[in-house]
């Protein structure tokens, strides 16, 4: 009797294991002291890894292979989010306030799931492969950024990939595609000032509630009717403070917004776009204004050859009924600092079920993962090693 031998299969209790921990026991952005010790604890367990600590709360795991090949970067992301879990499973977050709600406790138990693969088959591998957990992917500047900048992580590094779940996919499918992956996340930060007085009284005032109005639905001429409807633009105004009470037109109204874009050109020109929106409802009504623009991480753009491997990869690996063309998303993702330095690309494995409840939108309290999704990952990042490392 012959028995097919399939080492992820055999991973799967800790692969749940592993993932469940780190969901237990979430930590935020540069503060990834207790989820980085574990990691290295992991890792230190596996034979043949040189294990260390690039920054203070990431962890690296370099695999050299036994045959000449490439040097790839697989990247999985550690840090949680301020957010109090509303989960009622025995594995819910044991911190006030912080939880795992966008996947990356999956992301963790992947690489791990990845790097005890590899270490148990050293002599198969080509090349280097290097595996990093990266810390504050949810805080810009972001912990790629970081290490990008002040390690020399990328040096030497011919290939990049990584992963992240994805609720609105169901599990186990992956969603790959060369080009536009992920947006540049910039944003604004606008007081108007006004004149306050009686609410009884506004011709006396300059109401900045009301200028701050015009404003948000003015900002939305500039997505409509000053941009091609291809160049995708996203300009959301997500804060508006003002006032203290019911019948006092206060001085000043705060407003903030996230600003998305993919084309290089069009993200430079933004700004002006907005301030002239509004330098032009502001002067009209006679209130001034203090406009702050940030840039945040740039675009993911993937590699058109690194994708279509990993489409290859999908579906020998995954199988083609499991495998989609991605959709881009106006999300940002600091995976965009490594593809900077070389080629890559960035994929989604899906992780959302009914079975297990596990739709809800990423960075909701209620957030949860399929962890069938985890095998998905281990399979993907496994294969790819093993692919990406060939020499040529
Ligand atoms: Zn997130
Ligand atoms: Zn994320």
């Amino acid at each position: 009797m012959t028995q097919t031998v399939d080492p992820v299969a055999d991973l799967r209790d800790q692969l749940v294991a592993w993932r469940r921990h780190l969901h237990m026991n979430p930590e935020v952005g540069f503060e990834e002291h207790e989820t980085a010790a574990y990691i290295e604890a992991e890792l230190r367990r596996m034979r043949g890894l040189e294990v260390s600590r690039p920054t203070a709360t990431s962890v690296l795991a370099v695999l050299k292979g036994a045959q000449p090949g490439r040097t790839l970067l697989l990247r999985a992301d550690i840090d949680a989010l301020p957010i109090e879990e509303e989960n009622t499973f025995e594995f819910r977050s044991q911190k006030p306030g912080k939880m795992h709600a966008c996947g990356h406790d999956g992301h963790t138990a992947i690489l791990l799931g990845v790097a005890r693969l590899l270490s148990a088959q050293r002599e198969a591998v080509p090349g280097e492969v290097r595996m990093i957990f990266q810390h504050a992917e949810e805080i810009g500047p972001g912990g790629a950024e970081e290490l990008v900048m002040k390690t020399d992580l990328m040096n030497g590094v011919d290939v990049v990939t990584g992963l992240h779940l994805n609720s609105q996919l169901p599990a186990g499918v992956v969603a790959v595609k060369p080009g536009a992956f992920m947006a540049a996340p910039d944003s604004l930060h606008l007081t108007i000032r006004g004149k306050g007085g009686h609410g009884a009284h506004p011709e006396q005032t300059v109401d900045p509630i009301a200028v701050g109005a015009q404003v948000v639905t003015n900002l939305q001429h500039v997505v409509s009717r000053h941009v091609a409807a291809l160049d995708a633009l996203v300009v959301s105004i997500t804060y508006f403070q003002s006032g203290t009470t019911h019948n006092v037109i206060p001085d000043t109204a705060v407003l903030q917004g996230t600003v998305r874009t993919f084309d290089p050109e069009l993200r430079q020109r933004a700004p002006q776009l907005i301030e002239r929106v509004i330098k032009g409802v502001c002067e009209a009504h006679g209130a001034t204004y203090e406009l702050g623009y940030e840039f945040g991480y740039r675009p993911v753009i993937n590699t058109a050859w690194v994708a279509e491997r990993l489409r290859e990869i999908a579906v020998e690996t995954v199988g083609p009924e499991q495998y989609q063309d991605a959709q881009p998303t106006m999300g940002g993702e600091d995976f965009s600092a490594y593809l900077e330095k070389a080629p890559g690309a960035y994929f989604n494995v899906g992780s959302g079920s009914d079975a297990e409840d596990s739709r809800w939108p990423h960075h909701h309290p209620r957030f949860t993962i399929d962890e069938v999704s985890l095998e998905t990952g281990v399979r993907m990042l496994h294969a790819a090693a093993l692919r990406l490392t060939q020499p040529g």
